[in-house]
């Protein structure tokens, strides 16, 4: 899978990336910056955040005042590229240092 989304802030540096895309990781709603222990089952980390922020909208939709109060906080994080950045690559190393299933 390979995405090309070069306008977007954020580059995802696919050379560090193992390439065993067929193993399946778990992490948490929490873990990914959310609010609650849902897991979520991905192959890749991007396949990851995007179940994670799917999930995100979901809770934000139904006026979850946890999920609101994380989001907000993720908001925050966002106004800076950096920090923004550091996030997605301390999870994503924490996705790659996963067992596979
Ligand atoms: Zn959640």
């Amino acid at each position: 899978m390979r995405f090309e989304r070069s306008s977007h802030s954020i580059t995802f540096n696919e050379a560090n990336q193992p390439n065993k895309l067929s193993t399946m990781k778990t992490m948490t709603c929490k873990q990914l910056g959310g609010a609650c222990n849902k897991e979520f089952h991905a192959a890749s980390f991007e396949e990851m955040a995007e179940l994670s922020k799917k999930h995100g909208m979901e809770m934000f939709q139904a006026g979850d005042e946890e999920h609101l109060r994380a989001m907000n906080e993720m908001q925050d994080l966002m106004k800076s590229p950096d920090s923004m950045r550091e996030w997605f690559d301390n999870k994503r190393k924490e996705f790659n240092e996963l067992p596979g299933q």
